[in-house]
């Protein structure tokens, strides 16, 4: 039977960065505790919850590839990613209880267990409970490695913490880690970029995600790029051409390294691809806990309620606030395949979404194949590799 991954949100962050457009927040720590209780009682509770939200009613996990029996008997798990947020402020011992949770209510070996960190927060005491606790792998929010880059962004460490929090990680043990990078913060310069990417590559991470810059009302400085202003450096943003620049250098220097590029962000050493994120291109289910996670069932999609009070307060009240649900529909569901299939680098079997769907796509993709977007061979079709800075193009088009 495949087996699911379970993504665990912690909203909490210790400023917010100029750029974010996520749901976290800046809190209290004495939230934390009520938090990570809630988190807990949603993974133990889950089946009675999900039950009386209405959630599970489409049947869920149907078709060949999925267990008939979810939702009511348990799914086995083999993936755990904790994100946020920061989950890295927590004390260790919150994020081994929401673990020990998670061990406690599905059967299954955690093979992959991720925790997103920022450098700042990274201690060799923590390190070493994060070990004990089962983590064994480590994504890292380091955006840049260029000081004034950091200080415009809003983000809390500087350079010196990421060569400091490194060490540590891999002194506790931790064999795989992955670093964020961001193409598109302001002050960012041909040159600056390329130290960036040197002083990664030197420190030779399992995994590396390349992020462009993400340009709407939802963060500040998307706001003021779009509505004016100067209180967040939108003026000193690269361009897009730049930024499209900066993700090709980036290509080029991560290819000649050895990092096998397999999703359009992503880049991994071979072996270190990520399991848990790859369960989300390939349209595999998984379970999200916590205020504003997602989940996805193979035929229904839902999320909790991204307010951290309004998450707690429920859970304690033996309720799921559940903001969004969704069962797909054939035609959304061939979008999804199409959209997530085609970000991975191997692209996508279109005879067998032909096979699954009932649908003719063969000539669909001629035309962009004709502008040199996507390469066509046999029945697989997949980005250009030397294209993706302008895979959007190919997106839109797919949209009409
Ligand atoms: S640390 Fe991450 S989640 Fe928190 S504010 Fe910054 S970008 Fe957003």
């Amino acid at each position: 039977m495949r087996k699911i991954g379970i993504y665990v949100q912690v909203p909490f962050c210790q400023t917010k960065c100029t750029y974010c457009n996520f749901h976290t927040g800046v809190v209290a720590s004495s939230r934390f505790a009520p938090y990570v209780e809630a988190v807990c009682g949603e993974i133990r509770g889950h089946r009675e919850l999900l039950k009386a939200a209405g959630v599970g009613r489409a049947g869920g996990f149907t078709g060949k590839a999925h267990s008939q029996e979810w939702p009511w008997h348990e799914p086995a798990v083999d993936t755990v990613y904790v994100g946020g947020g920061t989950p890295s402020l927590l004390d260790p011992a919150f994020l081994q209880n929401m673990l020990d949770a998670i061990r406690a209510t599905f059967l299954g070996e955690l093979r992959e267990v991720t925790l997103e960190a920022d450098p700042e927060t990274v201690e060799a005491r923590k390190a070493g409970a994060w070990v004990a606790a089962g983590i064994n792998r480590v994504s890292f929010g380091l955006q840049s490695f260029v000081d004034k880059e950091l200080v415009a962004a809003g983000r809390m460490h500087r350079r010196a913490d990421i060569y400091r929090a490194v060490p540590i990680l891999r002194a506790a043990g931790i064999q795989n880690i992955s670093f964020d990078l961001i193409a598109g913060l302001p002050h960012q310069t041909r040159e600056s970029w390329r130290q960036s990417l040197d002083k990664l590559i030197a420190l030779a991470p399992e995994h590396v995600s390349v992020y462009l810059l993400e340009i709407d009302e939802g963060s500040r400085l998307g706001a003021e790029l779009l509505g004016g202003g100067m209180k967040y450096s939108a003026g000193a943003v690269p361009s897009e051409d730049e930024m499209a620049e900066f993700y090709e250098m980036a290509q080029e220097s991560l290819g000649a390294e050895g990092y096998h590029h397999y999703e359009i962000s992503n880049w991994a050493k071979p072996g270190f691809e990520s399991k848990h994120n790859l369960k989300y291109w390939r349209r595999e289910p998984y379970l999200g806990f916590g205020a504003g996670a997602h989940s996805f069932s193979g035929t229904e999609r839902w999320a909790n309620a991204h307010d951290a009070a309004a998450y707690v307060a429920a859970v304690q009240g033996g309720r799921l606030p559940v903001e969004q649900h969704e069962t797909l529909t054939a035609e959304s569901a061939l979008e999804e395949e199409l959209f997530l299939g085609l970000r991975q680098l191997d692209g996508i079997d279109l005879g067998r979404i032909e096979r699954e769907y009932g649908v003719r796509l063969t000539g669909r993709f001629d035309p962009l194949a004709s502008a040199g977007l996507v390469q066509l061979e046999g029945s697989m079709v997949r980005l250009a590799p030397e294209r993706l800075s302008v895979s959007n193009e190919v997106f839109v088009e797919l949209m009409r």
